[in-house]
């Protein structure tokens, strides 16, 4: 079977606006670049639709649903959203559609799950919020779809399930809500004295790998072939999980780590060799150039499509015509807008 590309709409466009760094055009330039190239066949594309309130409950609590439901209400009280459950901050503002784009992240990520229990590989690359909390809003992730694809997987029945998060940032949220639970392990990449600070020590069930700012490619294969590999091999999963995490690349304006799009990219697919069910979700990445040439270079290896060079006209077009708040144009380089790969 093929691997899919489970996306909606709401999506293709950011939410975010001003000087967020998820004021960036990322998932839609993706959608824009594989239909380009011709790589995204209409079998291989399915939306998801909105997630219940009662789906919701399964990880998060009922008065941090209220408080996302009534965030756009200019009659709720804001600085209570904004103390209680973090909604309405700078890192996690309140826009337009808050609660119906969180329920349909939270809907697609369950039906990214299922259609990855038919043995397909699937790639949510609207996905890995990974910060999100039963409680409250964090690290500009209002909801955590990673926890909800995981507990899909779990109440179908699967009892070894791997995730693995190559983000720069620790991924706090899945660790903390399946830390007790054996049938999960996490295992994090991230760079060490970065926000959210945590993801310093190990246990059985959760693995934590921090590094050092300039973590290059040579140091990445050598933690994936002593560390990452090995612990996968001890664990056998049934299902993997990886968050791609695009801000783990070189000239990412808010990490400082240096891996390159092929090192990366060849890492993901690696893990996948682990489980016949798989799932990828995008995560972070704030250099929208690096992201939108990741994950379109990672769907090329995944469907074993050789990567055009020179692109084409129209590709090249529409990474030109990507910007980012934090990255002034004369520090766009000439290879972001003429290579997938490199
Ligand atoms: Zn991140």
């Amino acid at each position: 079977m093929p691997p899919i590309l489970v996306s909606h709409p709401v999506f293709h466009t950011p939410r975010h606006t001003g000087r967020h760094p998820l004021a960036i055009r990322r998932v839609g330039a993706l959608i824009d670049v594989l239909h380009a190239l011709k790589w995204l066949a209409p079998d291989q594309y399915c939306e998801g639709e909105a997630a219940s309130r009662e789906m919701l409950l399964a990880f998060h609590d009922g008065a941090y649903l209220d408080a996302l439901l009534q965030a756009n209400d200019p009659d709720c009280d804001q600085t209570l959203l904004r103390e209680k459950f973090k909604i309405g901050t700078l890192d996690n503002p309140i826009y337009p559609g808050l609660f119906e784009r969180t329920s349909l992240l939270i809907g697609c990520a369950t039906l990214a799950a299922d259609l990855a229990l038919q043995k397909r590989t699937v790639f949510f690359s609207a996905g890995g919020t990974h910060h999100g909390r039963p409680d409250r809003a964090s690290g500009f992730c209002f909801t955590n779809d990673p926890v909800f694809a995981i507990k899909h997987w779990l109440g179908k029945g699967l009892e070894r399930v791997a995730y693995i998060d190559f983000d720069a940032h620790h991924g706090d949220g899945v660790e903390d809500e399946f830390f007790d639970d054996p049938r999960v392990l996490t295992i994090s990449i991230h760079e060490q004295k970065r926000w959210p600070n945590s993801g310093v020590a190990s246990t059985e069930s959760a693995l934590n790998f921090p590094v050092q700012k300039g973590f290059d490619d040579q140091e990445f294969s050598l933690l994936l072939r002593k560390e990452i590999h090995p612990a996968l091999n001890r664990f056998k999963p049934e299902a993997v999980l990886v968050m791609s995490g695009a801000d783990a690349l070189q000239d990412d304006p808010l990490c400082g780590l240096a891996l390159s799009i092929p090192s990366l990219r060849n890492a993901i697919l690696s893990i996948l060799d682990h489980a016949p069910i798989r799932m990828i979700v995008g995560g972070g990445g704030y250099n929208p150039w690096n992201a939108v040439r990741l994950w379109a270079s990672l769907w090329a290896r995944l469907n074993a499509f050789p990567i055009p060079h020179p692109l084409p006209d129209e590709v090249r077009a529409i990474l030109e015509g990507l910007e980012a708040p934090r990255i002034p144009k004369d520090r766009v380089r000439p290879e972001w807008l003429e290579r997938l790969d490199g």
